[in-house]
Parts: C-alpha cells; structure tokens; sequence
C-alpha cells in the first residue's frame, strides 16, 4: 500500500493457528505452506504459523513455514511450560526473523477454573516463559489469555513484569469476544497507562468476533495505541472467528485521511489470498461479506446501476480492482508454450520448476483441450486444485460415463486406478452425483460420511470451469476435498476422491 507518512500498524496473521481451529477445518502441510506463501506476497507483518506442542504434523508444518517463507516474522504459539516454549523455538529457529508467542490465562475465570492457579503463581508461569523464549529469541510476544474479563491493576502488573523479563510484544485479547468498542478502547488506554515501562513493547489486540464487534473493538484499540493487530483471513477462527483482516486493511485504506494510519499490505491480493483460504478450508464466503463476498461490489438497484455507470463513486467507495477482482484479463490459450506459461506464473506470484512445472504445463494443457480462454482467475485455481496442496494420490480418476435424464434415474460407470491398478463399477441413484459417489464408494470401501457438497463457477461465460468442494467425515475427522473442471460431473468426482486421498494419506494403514 502506498503510504502517505500515516503511522503503521503492523499485521499479525493468525489464519493457520486460530483460523485452522475453526470448527471442521483440517489442513494439510502443503496446504499451509501454500497459505504461508501467500500471505507473505500478501505483505502481512507476521504469520503465527501453529500451535507446535498441539501434534506433530502442527510442529513439521511450522518449521516447514518457518525454513521456506521469507518476508514476515514467523511465530509459533506456546502456553508458558518449558517444553511448550522450547518446541516453538526448535519449529521456528530457523526462520529469518522467529518469534515465541507465549500465553497464559489471567482472568479470576481461567484461573480459578481452567488453571487452578492463584494470581502469585499464573505471574510466576508468565515471566518464567517469557525469560526462557527470550533466552532463545529476541523476539518474544505475551498473551494474557482472556485480558478483557480480567481485573486491571493485576493486568497491569503481569504486563509490567513480562516486560521486564524481555517480552517485546504484549497481546491484549478479547478471547471470548465480549467487549464492546468504547469500553475497549477505555480497557487499552487504561493498561497502557497503568504500565509503566510500556513504551518497551508494542501493544496489540486479538479480537473474537462473537458480538459481531472484532474489527470494531480492533480500530477503537489503535486509537487508543494499539500497534499490532491479530487477524485472519476471511475473518475465520475459533467460534464466530477472528477480527477480519481484509476489513481492517481496507478500513485503514479506505478512511486514511480521517484515520492516518497505514499498513503494509499489497491489498491487490487480498481476493486470491481470500479465495485460496475459502477453498482450502472449504469454509465458503457468504455473498454479502464485506470484501471479499460475491456481492461486496455488486449494484442491483436499478438507480445505484445507473448511479456507478455514470460515475462509480455515486456508489462506490471502493474499487473491486484494489483488492484484487476482476483483473481477470485473457493470458493464454492453446498455442501458448511452456516458456510463456512459466513467466505467466511468475507473473502471477507462483515459481515452479522441474517436476511441479511439469505437472502444471500438462494440466494446463488438458485445460486447453476444454477451454478456449484461459484467463488468470484459471490458472491460479488449476495451480491450487492440482498442483499445490495435492501431494502423493492413492485414488486416480481414469474414466466416468454417466446416463441421467429428466425422467430417468442416474447410472454412473466409474474406472479408477488404485496404485496403479484399474477398478471399475457402476451405480444407479436419483442424481448424477449420486450416483457417480455410490460408484466410488463401491471401488473405495471406505465408510465415510458425505458431510456437505458446493459448486461454484470460477469464471464467467458458459464454458467456464466449474469447482466443487466437499466436506467428508472419516468418523470424527474431517476432510475437505475439491475438484476442478469444465466438466461438473468430472468435478464432482475429482472433489470427492480428492477428500479420500486426504483419508488415506493421513491414516495410511486403512490400506493393508
Ligand atoms: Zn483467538
């Protein structure tokens, strides 16, 4: 973002931590890594990358973020036990600037309840931490977990100390999403003013969006002199989720003249960055989003159209092109080289070389079978459909033939390669698309449950490609598969078998 000298807020995204706690949000490493990759081309300040302690797969994919994604600071989470403090460090050591993100609850609720610790010994556990990570890193950030439903003055003195024991960030969250905006930002000014060696650290805040208030409470907290603020993408996160980071980039963008502050966001990609963590997280944008939503720059009203059409901002205080949509422009077709194709993606933000490029230049390929034009919007969705995030596939589509009609029932015949080795069956249901996944379950025997099924259109135009993405429980884990083709039938079915890779890959032992 261009700046015109206001004061920067520095952008701490939480979209793989607190984001990947959604409800029904199950990301894999590739997955993440790609998100990592994106919010750093996004220009957030610093990704908390996971929770290492929390599993194993939590603890390789931090440190796979923290040794390939140059740009922001990488942080890892941990509550204030040494061998918390001491997995983030091993996750992140590695990264150009790491940070630890040590927390611990100070409400009389957490407390009492959760830790069973009194106030003498929750400040011990915090200064304790606070001194191991900063024995690690110079980069320390302390959450008081549940700030806003905590007493003040014992606030203020927790905050005071974790100072002094070397904290450079002190994090004030709303974890229950609680506050309202004016009473927030009274609650910052007061702990900033009953913190005497505040101006060591950078106050920020972490807002729950349970009252529909997180972007509010987090604007009213930087007028009040919160520096960092913690977000996510599309707004996801625990509950009703986090404050919204687009909303608040845009908020800062949009109003700068009356707010002066400015962030270091390239909000050009703000919508693929939304679309791609819609997608991997198969949590779907509602149309009216601020944003980022389906609806967020469309005009119904017959005088608003007429309105934008002689001059946009009648109705617009934004353009749909500062974030990023509707940039589509044609890039490429069937004549179009490997050459061309590979500076199209660098152009686009994506390097890929040797096998991955391979595996690209023949989608894209197939793609031109199919689709005349191939515009960026494509390309950007092939690259995140087939190529990244997709690891080894245990389960290949290699043949679907389907009969359905108005009056007739559905029969689906379905070849699929196991490891190589071609099986095929065939079903009959009501529907296309059930009948093309009573054929798959029959091939895969698995007893899964088919949670939910969406489709969307990627582009305009009648041969556009279509996207589906499915939501599947292997027992009490879910898996969130997608498919991608100008085919929605072909879709369907990639989407599908896409979710059962995840399956096995996950719990391989499901195949001997
Ligand atoms: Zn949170």
């Amino acid at each position: 973002m261009s700046g015109d000298g206001g004061q920067r807020i520095y952008i701490f995204d939480t979209t793989l931590r607190d984001g990947e706690q959604s409800p029904g949000v199950n990301l894999n490493m590739e997955e993440k890594l790609a998100i990592a990759q994106q919010l750093a081309r996004l220009g957030v300040d610093v990704i908390e990358a996971g929770f290492p302690i929390s599993s194993e797969g939590d603890f390789k994919a931090v440190q796979r973020i923290a040794r390939e994604v140059k740009g922001p600071v990488i942080a890892g989470l941990a509550r204030t036990s040494e061998k918390d403090i001491r997995a983030v460090y091993e996750a992140v050591k590695e990264a150009e600037r790491p940070r630890i993100h040590t927390f611990i609850a100070t409400s009389e609720i957490h407390m009492r309840h959760k830790l069973q610790k009194t106030r003498e010994e929750v400040k011990q556990m915090a200064v304790a931490g606070v001194k191991l990570a900063k024995s690690l890193v110079d980069d320390v950030e302390f959450s008081a977990e549940d700030a806003f439903r905590s007493e003040i003055p014992f606030l203020c003195e927790v905050f005071t100390q974790v100072i002094e024991a070397g904290a450079t960030v002190i994090n004030i969250p709303d974890t229950v999403g609680y506050a309202t905006p004016w009473e927030f930002g009274e609650f910052i000014k007061a702990i900033r003013e009953g913190v005497p060696n505040i101006s060591q650290a950078v106050v920020s805040v972490h807002c729950h969006n349970d009252l529909g208030m997180a972007v509010a409470n987090s604007l009213v907290a930087v007028l009040n002199g919160a520096r960092q603020l913690e977000v996510a993408v599309n707004g996801i996160g625990e509950r009703a989720g986090n404050a919204s980071l687009e909303e608040l980039v845009m908020a800062f963008y949009t109003r700068r003249n009356y707010l002066g502050y400015e962030t270091g966001i390239n909000t050009q990609e703000i919508y693929r960055t939304s679309r791609m963590v819609s997608t991997y997280t198969g949590m779907t944008i509602q149309p009216n989003k601020a944003i980022v939503g389906k609806n967020a720059f469309a005009h119904e009203a017959g005088i608003h159209q007429d309105g934008v059409l002689k001059e946009r901002s009648t109705y617009e205080i934004m353009n749909p092109e500062m974030v990023g949509i509707g940039s589509n422009k044609l890039v490429m077709g069937k004549h179009s080289g490997r050459h061309a194709f590979k500076v199209q993606l660098e152009e686009l933000g994506y390097s890929l070389e040797g096998e991955a490029l391979d595996k690209a230049f023949t989608e894209f390929k197939l793609l031109t079978d199919r689709k005349k034009e191939i515009l960026d919007e494509d390309l950007i969705m092939l690259l995140d459909s087939h190529v990244l995030g997709s690891g080894e596939e245990v389960y290949l589509l290699e043949n679907l033939q389907l009969t359905s009609g108005t009056n007739i029932s559905s029969m689906a015949t379905i070849s699929i390669k196991i490891n190589g080795e071609e099986v095929k069956e065939a079903a009959c249901a009501d529907g296309p698309v059930e009948a093309t996944y009573k054929a798959i379950e029959k091939v895969v025997n698995l007893p899964v449950k088919l949670e939910s099924y969406s489709i969307s259109a990627v582009t305009g135009g009648t041969d556009a490609q279509g996207e589906v993405v499915v939501r599947v429980f292997w027992g009490e884990h879910l898996f969130v598969g997608r498919g991608l083709s100008v085919d929605i039938m072909e879709a369907s079915a990639r989407a599908y078998l896409n979710a059962l890779n995840k399956i096995v890959r996950a719990f391989p032992n499901l195949l001997q």
